[in-house]
């Protein structure tokens, strides 16, 4: 299968990409995760992407664009992929669509993770990450995260853009260049809304009924 999720920051798409994943066994392609990875890693492409990202704003297109068709080509794609926080702006989408209409191939959902923005801002303030495999933990509701992931023992850190600024930042970009998104995929009816409220299970399994 091959999938699109889609979604506000704090809409849970790294959480519920795990759990599509793990049920379809196709691979993960977070291009957050990849341009994390490169920060990290000090690379040539880390170093452009991270005046962006501590800032809550996109990478240029041309960098993501490049990234994700060279990932696309590998073998393990052949049969399917979720594509998650790609695309991210109108022009990703249809650069998207021109790579998979060289491969012969197309897009089977856009999974529209849907959830309103105060809930998004208390989400993204109390959200605590693994800084060595992003495992999430949150703070919400007075919880305590631990100082080290109970799964790796990585330092359990907030991320830069989820620093109040960027997280207003984050959430203006979405609106101005990710959600004219919704629309185009409604077009190409391909769309599946789901509700981002509740469990992580619940919101699963509507995301499964969706696939369904
Ligand atoms: P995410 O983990 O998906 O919330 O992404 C974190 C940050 O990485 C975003 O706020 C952007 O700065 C950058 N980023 C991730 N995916 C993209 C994309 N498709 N286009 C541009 N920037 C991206």
């Amino acid at each position: 299968m091959r999938i699109v999720l889609l979604g506000p920051p704090g809409a849970g798409k790294g959480t519920q990409a795990a759990r599509i994943i793990e049920k379809y066994g196709t691979p993960h392609i977070s291009t957050g995760d990849i341009l994390r990875e490169a920060v990290k890693q000090k690379t040539e492409l880390g170093k452009t992407a991270e005046s962006y990202m501590s800032k809550g704003e996109l990478v240029p297109d041309s960098v993501v664009i490049g990234i994700v068709a060279e990932r696309l080509k590998n073998p393990d794609c052949a049969s399917g992929f979720l594509l998650d926080g790609f695309p991210r702006t109108v022009a990703q989408a249809v650069a998207l669509d021109e790579t998979l209409k060289e491969n012969h191939m197309e897009l089977d959902a856009v999974i529209s993770l849907e959830v309103d923005e105060d809930e998004v801002v208390r989400r993204l303030s109390s959200r605590k990450v693994c800084s060595k495999f992003g495992a999430i933990y949150s703070t919400a509701g007075g919880a305590v995260a631990p100082e080290t992931c109970e799964s790796c023992q990585g330092q359990v850190i907030t991320r830069t853009d989820d620093q109040p600024e960027a997280i207003l930042r984050r959430l203006q970009v979405y609106k101005d260049q990710t959600e004219p998104l919704i629309e185009y995929y409604s077009k190409a009816g391909i769309l599946k809304p789901v509700s981002a409220t509740g469990s992580v299970d619940e919101v699963f399994s509507r995301v499964v009924e969706a696939l369904s």
